[in-house]
Order: C-alpha cells, then sequence, then structure tokens
C-alpha cells in the first residue's frame, strides 16, 4: 500500500472522514478499496490513517471466512 503524508481535509462535501477514528485529523494515510465499486478496473477508495490500524484495538481476524476486518467507528457496536 501506497502511504500519503496528508490526510485529505473536509474542503470537498464527499470527503469523508477516517472510518476508524472518525476524524480528519492530518496525519499520514493509505487509500483503501471500497469494496463493490470496481468497475473497468477502477475503483473508489477510502482514506484511513496508518496509525489508526495500528493504535485503535479495532481489528478481527475471521477465521472461518479468511478475513481480517476493522470496526469502524460509525458503525461499531462495541464502544470503547
Ligand atoms: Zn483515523
Amino acid at each position: 500500500m501506497r502511504t500519503f503524508e496528508h490526510f485529505p481535509q473536509p474542503t470537498h462535501p464527499n470527503q469523508k472522514p477516517c472510518p476508524l477514528c472518525g476524524t480528519h485529523d492530518d496525519k499520514p494515510c493509505v487509500l483503501v478499496q471500497v469494496d463493490g465499486t470496481e468497475r473497468d478496473r477502477i475503483c473508489e477508495a477510502q482514506p484511513v490513517h496508518v496509525a489508526c490500524f495500528t493504535e485503535l484495538d479495532v481489528a478481527r481476524y475471521r477465521r472461518d471466512m479468511g478475513v481480517i476486518y476493522l470496526w469502524c467507528k460509525e458503525e461499531s457496536r462495541c464502544r470503547r
């Protein structure tokens, strides 16, 4: 994954915050492909802070499905 030094700021109405922490904090980020949006080898991507992958305890491994997923702040049922 390519790392970007700055997180996109909310100057555009469609620019959503980091789904893991819910902020636009100006920290390094990566672009994560949005599942189900791929069309003609192009897809939507969501910026996510690099630090949020490791600093927040939001990762889970689903052994039976072979996937690793992360709980997003806005959709989390488990409040920290
Ligand atoms: Zn974040």
